[in-house]
């Protein structure tokens, strides 16, 4: 009530605030308080008697100061006091608000103000009215709680700071985060679950990029949308495909954190989507844009395409060029060793071996650019065995020094003596490398002497081999380009010199497919030395020799009946001279089905098959005289087959049809009879009824 008159003195000043006092003073006599006021400069412009009753401080000593000076003579500190003294600077109406006073003497008194401020007829601050009350004794009852409820308060502030302080930094913080996910390029989802059917599962962050991304408004997807209603939109807008099997896989490569790609029908873009679990149970769905990314995959898939086609069709010409070359090249060779073991004059006997040799240059140069293809195409396979190294190197040495002798050259081979007997490793290619350089040092030599060393090397398990020579040298320019396909030194002396270029860049293929090592050194008109480092680990001699093919039983060929298939007339011819001259008994076909027919009527120690035939290839007979056996319970008669058809997977297929032998076109006499020895042997070795079950 008092309060109420208080607010209802707004602006009528001191004096009205002096009467008021006199009205309450027979109560304020007793009353533990006084009344205040203030000018609107905060100057006491009243204050009761009894403030000098309460303090010990008289009313006249007050007035005229600021209010907030007023150190009523003997109180020295205070709590709350501050707090206060803000409130009366808002110039707002406060009531009931404590703050505590302790008196020089060690007293603390406790005083609760209540304060309205009032206004001129202008609006204008005027000053304060207020009651002080003195309340200590009612606070002393509460003992610490006073104290308690100032150390509370003062903690409740420190806190409400504190707490404005980390919500400002929160904000700062949010305001940031808003920022990025506006920001990124990628579109973000994150849901409030992970089983995407529930309708209780919505949206809990969405992006910008994530809208544009599938061509919706913010109202169309916001944070509470439920993710069956945007799936329910996605399928509607065409974006999500409307297949449940399709969806299903979709959320559980979701739920899976599986990567999924997915084509947006009416946006024509495609995304990815990383979909990583939360913590509490809901999806972070990141899209990305790679709708340029596949379409470059595209390209490159055709361009791949495109190039896996150019490599096959070069395959099938390479194929077909060497089948064509090999089945001519097949009757020069053949005709030409022929004719070398008629009676021929000298010049006679000159043309002809001028004929073996072009021909023996064109078969090693189309051996070669097959080499070279499917070393190119990654399709050589090393065939890993044990061998003898010093027969290894002898049967190499016995090649190179018949060469080497017609140049004039020495030919000298060292063995160094820690080389192991037998070691493992591809002998064909090992050989094949061995040959290149060899015949590369005699052929760029005119005096001198050709070497090969070899060594153990520093690395265990390692041979180094060395080939030297005394030739012509190689200019340092272009030792580094001599492994370049097609490469070849020119000028000088080198005109004349026969070679495709392709030679050392095999050798350099062949040594890397072995994991080896190959370099050069030389000095022009001083040789050259070419030093290889494979790694050939040692066994046991025994298992090298086991493996070593045993030196052939020459078998008498006379008599033999062997059936030839083969559709070319001059390879038929070929073969035949070079049979009858054995004294085997030939007997022809001219295609597959003329070859069955003839094996089912007759019987014959042996086939040579060719592959290519008209009307039934050479692999369909083979499989067809390989079921009559079976039918009729015969023991298989050995099938060669004789073809130009070179590659690895012609050798392949003609095993897999029931061959058991293979040669390839041109083939020499030497070979074919070689051949045919080695086959009629094994049939009689495995089974020594074989040959005389299958005559009889
Ligand atoms: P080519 O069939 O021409 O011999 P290679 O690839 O074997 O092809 O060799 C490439 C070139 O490197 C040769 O043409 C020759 O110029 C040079 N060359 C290779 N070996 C020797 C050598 N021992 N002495 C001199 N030159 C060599």
């Amino acid at each position: 009530m008092l309060l109420q008159e208080l607010t209802d003195l707004n602006a009528h000043g001191a004096r009205d605030i002096a009467t008021l006092a006199k009205t309450w003073e027979p109560i304020l006599d007793r009353f533990p308080g006084w009344f205040w006021a203030t000018d609107a400069n905060y100057r006491l412009t009243y204050l009761s008697d009894n403030i000098g009753r309460i303090t010990k401080t008289s009313r006249e000593d007050l007035i005229g100061l600021y209010i907030l000076d007023a150190d009523y003579g003997d109180v020295r500190t205070e709590a709350g006091i501050a707090e206060y003294y803000d409130l009366l600077l808002k110039q707002e109406a406060f009531y009931n608000v404590c703050y505590e006073r302790n008196l020089v003497e060690g007293k603390r008194i406790v005083f609760m103000d209540s304060g309205v401020p009032i206004f001129d007829a202008d609006g204008r601050f005027a000053g304060y009215h207020g009651i002080s009350l003195h309340v200590s004794h009612a606070t002393e009852q509460a003992g610490a709680t006073s104290s308690l409820v100032f150390a509370l308060k003062n903690r409740a502030d420190a806190l409400e700071e504190e707490l404005s302080r980390r919500n400002a930094e929160l904000e700062a913080k949010n305001e940031l985060l808003i920022e990025v996910l506006e920001a990124m390029g990628e579109g973000l989802m994150v849901t409030s679950g992970a089983d995407l059917y529930d309708p209780n599962v919505v949206v809990e962050i969405v992006n910008p990029a994530y809208r544009k991304l599938f061509g919706l408004g913010p109202k169309d997807v916001q944070i509470g949308t439920s993710i069956p209603d945007l799936v329910g939109r996605l399928i509607r807008n065409g974006d999500v495909p409307n297949d449940p099997a399709k969806i299903d896989k979709m959320v559980k490569d979701m739920q899976a954190e599986r990567p999924i790609v997915m084509d947006l029908g009416t946006q024509k873009k495609t995304t990815s989507v990383a979909s990583s679990k939360r913590k509490d149970g809901g999806l972070i769905l990141v899209h990305t844009d790679v709708t340029n990314l596949r379409s470059q995959n595209v390209k490159l898939e055709k361009a791949l395409h495109t190039a896996e086609v150019a490599t096959a069709a070069k395959s099938n010409f390479l194929a077909t060029m060497s089948h064509e070359i090999r089945t001519p090249m097949n009757g020069i060779v053949g005709m030409a060793d022929l004719l070398a073991e008629t009676a021929l004059s000298a010049e006679q006997n000159a043309y002809v071996e001028t004929i073996r040799s072009s021909a023996q240059a064109l078969t090693n140069l189309i051996t070669d650019i097959l080499d070279f293809s499917k070393i190119e195409a990654d399709r050589l396979k090393l065939d890993i065995a044990p061998f003898v190294v010093r027969d290894f190197i002898s049967e190499i040495s016995g090649l190179v020094s018949g060469l080497a002798r017609a140049k004039g050259l020495e030919f000298v081979v060292e063995i160094d003596r820690n080389v192991p007997q037998a070691v493992t490793g591809d002998s064909f290619r090992v050989r094949q490398i061995l040959l290149n350089l060899l015949g590369n040092a005699v052929k760029f030599s005119l005096k001198g002497q050709v070497g090969l060393s070899v060594q153990t090397s520093a690395e265990q398990g390692g041979l180094t081999f060395c080939v030297t020579d005394t030739g012509i040298g190689i200019p340092d320019d272009m030792l580094e380009h001599i492994f370049t396909p097609f490469e070849q030194v020119e000028g000088g002396l080198r005109r004349g010199f026969e070679g495709s270029g392709l030679g050392l860049a095999i050798t350099r293929d062949l040594v890397q497919a072995m994991e080896g090592d190959i370099r050069v050194t030389s000095q022009t008109d001083v040789g050259s030395t070419f030093t290889v480092e494979l790694t050939l680990p040692e066994v046991a001699l025994d298992r090298a020799i086991k493996h070593t093919a045993a030196p052939m039983d020459t078998v008498r060929l006379e008599g033999l009946r062997v059936l030839v298939a083969e559709d070319n007339k001059t390879n038929q011819l070929v073969v035949r001279r070079m049979l009858e001259r054995a004294g085997v008994e030939i007997t022809t076909a001219n295609n597959g089905i003329e070859a069955c027919a003839l094996f089912a009527a007759q019987q014959f120690d042996l086939v040579l098959m060719d592959v290519s035939m008209p009307k039934m290839s050479g692999l369909e007979a083979a499989q067809a005289i390989r079921t009559q056996e079976a039918q009729q319970g015969l023991a298989p008669c050995p099938i060669v087959a004789l073809t130009g058809n070179a590659f690895d997977k012609d050798r392949a297929s003609a095993f897999e049809a029931g061959m058991d032998d293979f040669l390839a076109k041109p083939v020499r006499l030497r070979q074919l009879l070689e051949c045919l020895s080695r086959n009629i042997s094994t049939a009689e070795g495995k089974d020594p009824g074989a040959v005389k079950h299958a005559r009889s």
